[in-house]
């Protein structure tokens, strides 16, 4: 999967791609990813790229244009990426629709800040705009992280273990089961004799029964 991203912070990227899984799955070429200073594309000789919002108000908005000529200049390398507008007005990042994200071969991120982006570019050059929660960030970047490692994760190759992905929480409609590891008795608390058992599948039993239990208390909306 290709990934380019547009923002006016590119710095705030490498300390999260190259760590971790996002870092290995860029050394196993399962991602590539690139971060463009959005203000390269600006016409202006201080390299703005936002102005003040017409019909008055606070702060600043994000100016279409650099957005529309970043955008047709990554178009010219390759044929038609999947370009989506972080936005607190768009609809929910979740996991079914980080799994649809990982099935597209190319994905641009346009990142905003101030008062958000020029509406022209929600209405012509995205396609589609995401939000990951119910609350305003400063800015696009943490975002188009969150959304990043969302999607990494999912492709084959990037994790460990292929199954972790399919087992997790969101994967179904359930929460995942309770996670132990060693020592077996810690401050008082014991693991559950079940999964020292050895028996396979009791304790797949046993986990099934914990994921029910566990998301009718914490996210009855799931099974809805
Ligand atoms: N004035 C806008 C509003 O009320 O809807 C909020 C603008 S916000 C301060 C600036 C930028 O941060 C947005 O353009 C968007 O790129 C990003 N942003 C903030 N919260 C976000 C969220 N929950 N999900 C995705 N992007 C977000």
């Amino acid at each position: 999967m290709r990934i380019d991203v547009l923002t006016i912070f590119p710095e705030m990227f490498p300390p999260v791609l190259e760590s971790s899984i996002l870092a290995r799955a860029a050394a196993k070429k399962v991602i590539r990813v690139r971060v463009h200073d959005l203000r390269d594309w600006s016409n202006d000789k201080h390299r703005k790229v936002d102005d003040r919002p017409y019909g008055g108000g606070p702060g600043m908005v994000m100016r279409a244009d650099p957005f529309f000529r970043a955008v047709e200049a990554l178009r010219k390398q390759k044929a038609k990426p999947h370009v989506v507008l972080l936005s607190p007005q768009g609809q929910k990042l979740t996991q079914k629709k980080a799994q649809a994200l990982a099935k597209k071969p190319w994905l641009v991120l346009l990142c905003g800040h101030y008062e958000g982006v020029d509406e022209r570019v929600r209405q012509k050059l995205a396609a589609e705009e995401l939000s990951i929660g119910d609350y305003v960030l400063t800015c696009g970047e943490l975002p188009a992280m969150v959304l990043i490692d969302s999607v990494v994760r999912l492709l084959p190759g990037s994790l460990g273990c292929e199954q972790s992905a399919a087992e997790e929480s969101f994967s179904g409609n359930l929460l995942e089961y309770p996670h132990y590891t060693r020592p077996v008795e810690f401050r008082g608390m014991r693991v559950p004799d079940i999964l020292l058992s050895g028996d396979a599948s009791r304790v797949a039993e046993w986990r099934r029964l914990q994921s029910l239990r566990r998301t009718r208390a914490q996210r009855p909306d799931l099974t809805r």
